[in-house]
């Protein structure tokens, strides 16, 4: 199963899993998106499910297991993203972009967990992304539901690790998808830069989709048998300087 699968990084690990042979539950809260994404793959099916929503996320591991007998690997890219500095923030809208950043990576997981446990493991793979490691001006709120899922990362491995299921994040830098483009205009009037300017100068271009699924396909495999608990950082070298 990806959630967040209809575009972006999901579509994208969507697409390289499909190629590798396994069978690809595209989930997203974008029937239409979906739909489209499984269609174009073939061994692929489409799901609807608002992983902020319990009893969906639910759903979506239950038919899955019933369709497919079991659950191999979970990878959670829904994502959303707002442009606010903090002191501006409401309430509402810090809420909205953790039900779905933080909430729906717990509940991905938890349900994921517990299927894979059964059939006697597997592997998940939460995205999150550099901004769980820093300030990141504008999306405090994103960045603090992603330093959640670092965290919560590590204590669902160690509670898993007897049952077989292996827990990493994958922390992608700057990737140009749409949650970065339809933001593009609010960011540079918060940020006072220009876009492009910004990007090359942290991390030198933005990263494409494309080059953060071989990693989800490496911790998806046994290939990463070894690999539990930890933050994977891909990130063109944003991360590496401290200036
Ligand atoms: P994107 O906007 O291209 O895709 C996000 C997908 O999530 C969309 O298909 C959307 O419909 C889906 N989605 C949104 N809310 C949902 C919900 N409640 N339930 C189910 N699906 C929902 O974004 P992206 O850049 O591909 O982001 C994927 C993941 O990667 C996100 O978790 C994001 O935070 C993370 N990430 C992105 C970047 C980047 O620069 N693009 C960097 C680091 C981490």
């Amino acid at each position: 199963v990806v959630t967040g699968a209809a575009k972006g990084i999901g579509a994208a690990i969507a697409e390289a899993y499909s190629a590798a042979g396994a069978r690809v539950v595209v989930a997203d809260i974008d029937s239409e998106g979906a739909a489209s994404v499984a269609g174009a793959l073939g061994s692929a099916t489409a799901a609807t499910c608002d992983v902020s929503d319990e009893a969906q996320v639910a759903q979506l591991v239950s038919e899955t297991v019933a369709q497919h007998s079991r659950l191999d690997v979970m990878v959670c890219s829904a994502g959303i993203a707002t442009v606010n500095p903090l002191v501006q923030m409401s309430l509402d809208e810090w809420r909205e972009v953790l039900s779905v950043d933080l909430d729906g990576v717990f509940l991905c997981d938890k349900y994921a967990a517990a299927a894979m446990a059964a059939s006697g493991g597997g592997s998940i793979i939460n995205i999150a992304s550099i901004k769980a490691f820093g300030g990141s001006p504008a999306v405090g709120h994103y960045g603090a539901a992603k330093a959640g899922v670092v965290s919560l990362t590590k204590t669902l491995a160690l509670e898993m690790r007897a049952h077989g299921v292996r827990v990493n994040a994958i922390c992608p830098g700057w990737v140009g998808t749409d949650l970065v483009f339809d933001r593009k205009a609010e960011l540079e009037a918060v940020l006072g830069i220009g876009f492009d300017d910004y990007i090359g100068h942290i991390q030198g271009r933005l990263g494409e989709p494309n080059e953060i699924a071989p990693l989800a396909v490496f911790l998806a495999s046994d290939r990463s048998s070894f690999s539990s608990g930890t933050a994977y950082v891909v990130d063109g070298g944003a991360t590496a300087s401290l200036v």
